[in-house]
């Protein structure tokens, strides 16, 4: 049996990076798709683990011989999953995940429609804030200035397939298994529920509810 696309998005501090390490070491049975991108390392990175590092000239190679399942432009600089190793990996029946922007997800959609597109919330505005600012990796600006620009990227939630809400980890990842392994329905309850976490976000960020 062939495995599927896991496309994971969503703003940053919602978890996402939790939810894959938790997918990852709970089953053999996911991986994750390094990419290629033509961005500098930052501190901490490892080149090969985090991202491969290459240049310009050798990613639009990569363009060029067919090499990337999808790629994308991002504040300047190219991102992009190398083909190889997710189809690789789904012949031998494993569920690939990559970790990619929106514009990327939809290109793969649109040639997988089996690829299972996931928008990861936040509980709350408020909680988001707070598991940023525990991070401690941003200033306080910088967090500002990304739940704002999370309004934007939330008003491409519709195209997503599944959207759970990160609060407690262990719930949000069997229903992310229970949806990718057995193909489970999103009732019209569950559907409702997102819908008023979403209007309610909307509005807290909008009047910076959250701090
Ligand atoms: P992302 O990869 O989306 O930027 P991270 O995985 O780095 O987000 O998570 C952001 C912070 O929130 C981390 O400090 C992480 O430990 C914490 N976190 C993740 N999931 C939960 C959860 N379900 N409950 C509480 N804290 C969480
Ligand atoms: P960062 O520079 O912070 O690591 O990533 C910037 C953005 O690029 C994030 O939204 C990340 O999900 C996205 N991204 C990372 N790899 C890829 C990729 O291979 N393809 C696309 N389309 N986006 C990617």
């Amino acid at each position: 049996m062939k495995g599927r696309i896991l496309i994971i998005s969503g703003f940053s501090g919602t978890g996402k990076g939790t939810i894959v390490n938790e997918l990852l070491t709970s089953s053999d049975d996911y991986k994750i798709s390094i990419s290629a991108t033509t961005r500098k390392m930052r501190q901490g990175e490892v080149d090969g683990k985090s991202y491969f590092f290459v240049t310009k000239e050798k990613f639009e190679s990569m363009i060029a011989n067919n090499e990337l399942l999808e790629y994308a432009c991002y504040v300047g600089n190219y991102y992009g999953t190398p083909k190889k190793y997710v189809f690789d990996e789904l012949d031998k029946g494993k569920n690939v995940i990559l970790e990619i922007e929106v514009e990327g997800a939809l290109q793969v959609k649109k040639i997988y429609n089996d690829a299972v597109l996931l928008f990861v919330l936040p509980p709350s505005a408020k909680e988001l804030y707070q598991r940023l600012k525990n991070r401690k990796t941003e200033t306080e600006e910088v967090i500002k200035d990304r739940l704002t620009r999370s309004l934007k990227e939330i008003e491409y939630i519709d195209k997503y397939d599944l959207v759970v809400v990160n609060d407690d980890l262990q719930q949000c990842v069997s229903k992310i298994k229970s949806v990718v392994e057995h193909n489970e329905i999103i009732t019209e309850k569950e559907k409702q529920e997102i819908k008023n976490i979403i209007n309610k976000y909307k509005e807290d960020v909008k009047g910076e509810k959250y701090v």
